[in-house]
């Protein structure tokens, strides 16, 4: 029992955890047990708290043999995303560590995403849950408050500082759409690295580098991003789309936001009025195309678009999710190169393609 104490943290390394309430302990430790016992890999479920810590040493010590003392079994956290953005990221830095699900899949809509029963298991089960923040996800977080109680729980878009936008019916509240400027994502994956070394501090060499080679490649396409926008001319860098996801985008290369159908969230619905104004200012502005999403239906900004006498952008943009598994956006990096070359090129720009030193996964 000694060797065993001596093989776990010290207990001053736990008392920054945080420590989960006390009735639902008897099943973690149960469901605790089972796993170190049938893996060989050691971990400790750092986040379950002080509290199980000292049970789970307790009972070990009278339960295990010692070649389990010698070669103690662990089991690999489990870590769970909403946005697709969140678990493209999280699944890079992860990798094999961890054991990571992504709730959302590519194409949906977060803003109205309606949680399904999976997904409150998948929370239950989570230890850890990285969601993005700023209300993008409002089902989710409002299931999450209630199922996820055994995680930690981390905003991770939340990093960056917000811009605040004016929503319908809730005055100004913080712009969830940080990721448009890819200067926020290099903050939101080194929090996401930061986090799961918390988590899980045998991993941390692991998660730095893949974390500084995730960087890397983001610096370049920050870099990228910017050149392409510089070769649309002057009065045609505008963008209208269907949602208003694009203002960090348009902050950080040197766009504006001329019209967009609906605000921030797509929970809001297009007035006949809306949809007027939208189609004088595209007229006004002179801007020659503008762009449906993704995750949006299209009818009514194609109808604008007729309106209006502009082209809609046969390439639909990733707004709000990355694109399926095998698709020309199915990564954050291939997600943000697609829109570029659509709006630089339906904008009277030329773009060069995207070649960066450690290639686009
Ligand atoms: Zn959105």
């Amino acid at each position: 029992m000694g060797n065993q104490i001596r093989s776990l943290p010290k207990l001053g390394d736990l008392e920054s955890k945080r420590v989960i309430p006390i009735e639902v302990k008897s099943e973690l430790l149960v469901f605790n047990l089972s796993e170190m016992q049938a893996k060989k890999k050691y971990r400790i479920q750092w986040q379950r708290g002080i509290v199980v810590f000292a049970l789970t040493v307790g009972l070990l010590g009278c339960t295990q043999s010692s070649s389990d003392q010698t070669n103690p079994a662990g089991s690999t956290p489990k870590v769970v995303s909403t946005s697709t953005i969140i678990a493209d990221w999280t699944e890079e830095i992860g990798g094999n560590e961890i054991e990571h699900t992504g709730i959302l899949q590519p194409g949906a809509d977060p803003h109205v995403y309606e949680p399904t029963p999976k997904d409150t298991r998948t929370f239950e089960k989570a230890n850890l849950i990285l969601y993005n923040g700023y209300n993008l996800e409002p089902g989710l977080i409002r299931l999450m408050e209630s199922s996820g109680k055994k995680a930690k729980k981390v905003a991770v878009g939340e990093a960056v500082q917000p811009l605040q936008m004016n929503q319908e019916g809730r005055g100004r509240v913080p712009d969830p759409h940080v990721w448009g400027d890819v200067e926020n994502a290099i903050a939101i994956v080194k929090r996401i690295r930061d986090e799961l070394i918390e988590l899980s501090p045998e991993d941390k060499d692991t998660f730095t580098q893949n974390a500084a080679k995730l960087t890397a490649e983001l610096k370049q396409l920050d870099q990228w991003i910017r050149q392409q926008i510089q070769t649309i001319p002057a009065n045609q860098r505008q963008l209208v789309t269907t949602h208003d996801a694009f203002q960090y985008y348009a902050n950080a290369y040197g766009l504006k936001v001329a019209g967009t159908l609906i605000g921030i969230s797509t929970e809001e619905q297009p007035s006949a009025q809306t949809v007027k104004q939208l189609v004088e200012a595209i007229k006004s502005t002179g801007t020659p195309a503008i762009f449906a999403e993704t995750t949006i239906n299209p009818t009514l900004i194609e109808t604008v678009a007729k309106t209006a006498g502009v082209k809609l952008s046969s390439q639909k943009l990733y707004s709000d999710s990355i694109g399926a598994p095998g698709s020309d956006g199915d990564s954050y990096s291939k997600m943000m190169v697609v829109n570029t070359t659509a709006i630089t090129q339906n904008l009277g720009g030329k773009v060069t393609p995207f070649q960066p030193n450690t290639p686009a996964k």
